[in-house]
């Protein structure tokens, strides 16, 4: 299955778990990968390994 990032403008960390607090759910730019020079968050990463993700797609 293929991860959707998101990135809330003006940010540099991507979210990829609609559970993370940082979700953005406007003004987001979304990507299929995450670019080279920006972070994946952490809290994302800790849901995804409880599995506590959820996701739609
Ligand atoms: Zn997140």
């Amino acid at each position: 299955m293929r991860k959707v990032y998101r990135k809330k403008y003006g940010g540099d960390v991507w979210h990829w778990c609609e559970n993370c607090s940082g979700w953005p759910k406007e003004d987001y730019t979304v990507r299929h990968y995450i670019p080279h020079n920006d972070k994946g968050c952490e809290e994302c990463q800790k849901l995804d390994e409880e599995g506590k993700c959820q996701k739609k797609w």
